[in-house]
């Protein structure tokens, strides 16, 4: 690993950083274009924590901004996500592959003829191909949390898809069917943002997410579980610090 280069760790609200910057040393606060990112140590590693505020667009410029100004050698991108399927509050989820909720493609419709959510094919558009992708999450970082789990989390974690948009779903027949037709295990904001731009620049990257509310199983919506994901990002550091990479 280079030991010049930083972790990149991202939060997109206040409280998806708070416990990361209380955990680093030597804190100093730095604006870029409205940005904000926070420099500091961790084990005597650098580290820099970025609050990408909420959504793929605005993590999608706090990423490109991340990584232009800082250079990391791997970004973890962490917070809160909505639970699909039978994966409870406080769960942690790896997202091996993400993809973007927000981009498909229609059938034809007559006027009048309504409206159907379920007949939309989700799809990543290419010049030239249009098909449905999921982005994958660095091996090598994927596999070490694999590898050493019990050493970095005393809880349930699980890993796979992430559907990721600027939306929150809570019709459970849509839910199950992101579930069952995609494979997602639960929903966020901002993963694809990140993936999407670590991958342009070849950056390694993982998104790991606290399962904050699940609509199937009637978990309400709790955002103080943001400091899981948060926990579970520095003992990642931690492990990665010391043996990561090598
Ligand atoms: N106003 C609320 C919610 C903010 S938006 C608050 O301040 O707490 C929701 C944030 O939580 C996003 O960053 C998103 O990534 C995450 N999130 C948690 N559960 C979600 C869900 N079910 N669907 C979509 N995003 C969710």
């Amino acid at each position: 690993m280079n030991k010049t280069a930083p972790i990149l760790v991202q939060g997109a609200m206040d409280i998806e950083i708070e416990v990361l910057k209380n955990s680093i040393e030597d804190v100093e606060e730095i604006i870029i274009d409205s940005y904000k990112f926070y420099k500091g140590k961790l084990e005597g590693y650098p580290i820099v924590i970025s609050k990408t505020e909420i959504g793929i667009m605005n993590c999608g410029i706090a990423t490109l901004l991340g990584i232009k100004n800082f250079l990391p050698c791997i970004i973890i991108n962490q917070g809160t996500a909505g639970g699909f399927g039978n994966i409870h509050r406080g769960d942690i989820v790896i997202g091996q592959e993400c993809f973007n909720l927000n981009s498909y493609k229609t059938p034809y419709l007559k006027k009048g003829e309504g409206s159907n959510p379920f007949n939309w094919e989700l799809q990543t558009f290419q010049e030239g191909i249009d098909q449905f992708e999921k982005i994958e999450a660095d091996t090598n970082i994927f596999q070490f949390i694999k590898t050493h789990e019990k050493e970095i989390w005393n809880g349930s974690v699980v890993y796979g898809t992430i559907g990721s948009g600027d939306c929150w779903n809570q019709e459970i027949d849509y839910i199950t069917y992101l579930n069952e037709k995609y494979e997602a295990l639960g929903e966020d904001m901002e993963t694809i943002g990140a993936y999407k731009i670590a991958h342009r620049y070849e950056v390694p990257i993982v998104g790991i997410r606290v399962i904050s509310d699940n609509e199937i199983l009637q978990e309400e919506y709790d955002r103080t579980l943001a400091d899981k994901a948060q926990e579970f990002a520095i003992s990642l550091c931690n492990k990665w610090i010391k043996e990561g990479n090598k």
